[in-house]
């Protein structure tokens, strides 16, 4: 029988798809249930990993200009400039006479889901909605959605400054001669991260988190290293435009609280000893949070950073897919975590009483290391959406003043330790 041209193509697309949906089909039948557990999907060792969802340089700077054009809401501005001359892009929301909060992320040039969750909820506050009035009705929302451009272009961990000095894992010691206590991979506070260049040799950079010090000459890099000099360990000068950006960010406008979201590993929830059922043992981790843990931090300071991740613990239950637990970080104070809580000392002292809130949000899997760390673009879009989710959770926690009523201790029984890491099973 003829068929008309202009028929045939349907007949051939439903022919093709019956024959997709029986290969499929036979596919499942002879798949055996996967034994990559807990969670999945996993990236296979052959697998491309595909960074197209992730916005480059150019793409982040055409988007924020075109919504700074666009809203009355938005101005977007350089923070900064990075050592290959790129802007650290700083978009400021609303009113600059409400209470201005920080989001930072993307220090780590390597961990990129936090920038698409930044840009989205830049996005979201610049249209006029009624979501957005609520938010900035209360406040003045600052995001710099990707402290780290240089190291994004590759990507990698390190500010790519290959200036930097090796990293140095000694032992630090005070003018006393006393070990100042600290994580031992804290060493003397030389925190560079290398980079395998093309023609084979190894080059250092730095790690932008490990600089966040209010006052630079009292950093560790400064004061266990006497004598050495340099740009590099100058008392004067932070070496890391990336970090100083952000300090002069917080220096300038004051935000109450400071949220920093980066990428980590693959880990599996561990048993609740409480039996709390919020958590599911043995599904894989999606994102993970912390307040400041050095000890010198306000108690003010650190119970607000407690209901800040309470408030996004209780949102990510609302997922369904989310297993939010809490990050195993040190004390170290140049960790913006750590520095910003330490940042609110004076303010609370001085008598402000909301103030020096900082969060570290770590969402699961990262570009960097292949798929034993990366899970691969399959779950980027969940991935993402937590990470926006959570920091909209924050922002509307504050706005509302829901935020200030939340139980800090319950964040500590609800957000569960979690150091168990697992590699992809796929992975030899
Ligand atoms: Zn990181």
């Amino acid at each position: 029988m003829y068929t008309p041209r202009t028929m045939r193509r349907p007949l051939i697309i439903a022919l093709a798809a019956l024959v997709c949906v029986l290969l499929a089909s036979v596919a499942v039948a002879q798949t055996p249930p996967d034994p990559v557990q807990p969670g999945g999907p996993w990236a296979s060792p052959d697998q491309t990993l595909s960074l197209e969802a992730f916005s480059s340089y150019e793409e982040l700077t055409d988007q924020l200009t075109k919504i700074d054009r666009q809203s009355d809401a938005v101005e977007v501005e350089s923070a900064g400039v990075t050592g290959q001359g790129r802007d650290i892009w700083l978009a400021k929301i609303g009113d600059p006479s409400k209470t201005p909060v920080l989001i930072i992320t993307q220090q780590h040039g390597d961990e990129p889901h936090g920038t698409e969750a930044a840009l989205s909820i830049i996005k979201k506050l610049s249209n006029n909605s009624r979501d957005a009035r609520t938010i900035l009705d209360e406040l003045y929302v600052l995001v710099v959605p990707r402290v780290n451009p240089d190291g994004s272009t590759i990507p990698e961990r390190g500010n790519l400054d290959f200036s930097a000095p090796e990293r140095d894992s000694r032992s630090c010691f005070d003018t006393a001669g006393n070990v100042i206590p600290s994580r031992l991979d804290q060493g003397r506070g030389v925190f560079t991260t290398d980079i395998d260049l093309s023609d084979g040799t190894v080059a250092w950079s730095y790690d932008i988190n490990r600089y966040h010090w209010p006052e630079w000459s009292d950093s560790w890099q400064i004061r266990c290293n006497p004598g050495l000099g340099g740009v590099h360990f100058d008392p004067d000068q932070n070496p890391v435009p990336e970090a100083v950006a952000v300090l002069e960010t917080y220096e300038t406008y004051q935000p109450i609280w400071v949220i920093d979201v980066h990428n980590q590993g693959i880990s599996a929830v561990v048993e609740d000893p409480a039996g709390d059922d919020a958590n599911r043992p043995n599904r894989r981790v999606t994102s993970s949070v912390l307040w400041p843990t050095n000890d010198d931090v306000n108690e003010q300071s650190r119970d607000l950073s407690k209901q800040l991740a309470l408030a996004m613990k209780l949102r990510s239950l609302e997922l369904g897919y989310s297993e939010m637990t809490r990050y195993v970080g040190g004390d170290f104070p140049g960790i913006a975590r750590n520095a910003y809580g330490l940042l609110g000392n004076e303010r609370i002292a001085a008598g402000e009483t909301v103030a020096g809130g900082s969060v570290l949000v770590e969402i699961s899997g990262q570009t960097e290391g292949g798929p034993s760390t990366n899970i691969g673009q399959k779950s980027i879009g969940k991935l993402v959406n937590e990470a926006r989710s959570i920091l909209w959770a924050a922002l509307d926690g504050t706005a509302d003043g829901s935020l200030f009523d939340l139980d800090p201790e319950r964040a500590e029984e609800l957000i569960l330790v979690n150091d168990v890491d697992i590699d992809n099973p796929r992975v030899e």
